[in-house]
């Protein structure tokens, strides 16, 4: 908690395409009530910029793990939240992301960098400070431990609401077929 006595809440995005973060804003007006009982110290969707991770007492992830940079990231996240949410099919199986899992890295590689039909001049690129891709995407169970999964495609907005209120009130939302429906 922090010292006002509202929740701390870390969000990251891994490998997504930022859908699932746009669904948790899609809870709309509700977001004037989650705030009373919430401080976001850190997201790519807030402008509160840290160095460090902070410690919270909930983590949210949206995406899979595809780089060396995401896996330590991920792990860091693990060690300083009491409760970590896998946000959306692709942190809770990989989804499209891992798609490229039936292939060879360095297959995936070349047909990236090298073989696309854009490409001028064929270049993998090599240069330390870029983070190197992982053999295999990985879900975010298959790194850290993960306390809830909230799947969809992304989630629904009402679905995550109904787990965040749920975690609020001290309870372990129990989803089922009526809070996750995808009509
Ligand atoms: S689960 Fe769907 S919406 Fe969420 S990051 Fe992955 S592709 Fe995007």
């Amino acid at each position: 908690m922090s010292t006002n006595g509202k929740v701390k809440v870390a969000t990251m995005w891994l490998s997504g395409c930022s859908g699932c973060h746009m669904s948790l804003l899609d809870i709309d007006e509700r977001i004037l009530e989650l705030v009373k009982h919430v401080d976001i110290l850190f997201s790519p969707i807030v402008d509160i910029k840290v160095k460090d991770m902070p410690y919270v007492d909930v983590g949210i992830v949206e995406g899979c793990v595809n780089n060396t940079d995401q896996e330590h990231e991920l792990k860091m996240l693990r060690e300083r939240c009491k409760v970590l949410i896998a946000l959306g099919d692709c942190a809770v199986t990989g989804n499209v992301p891992s798609l490229r899992n039936q292939f060879a890295l360095k297959d995936c590689l070349s047909r990236a960098y090298e073989q696309t039909e854009s490409t001028k001049i064929a270049c993998i690129p090599n240069d330390p400070v870029v983070p190197k891709l992982l053999p295999k995407a990985h879900p975010l169970q298959e790194i850290v431990k993960v306390d809830l999964h909230i799947p969809g495609c992304p989630p629904d907005a009402d679905c995550i609401w109904f787990a965040l209120t749920e975690l609020l009130a001290g309870r372990i939302p129990q989803l089922n077929e009526k809070n996750m429906r995808y009509d």
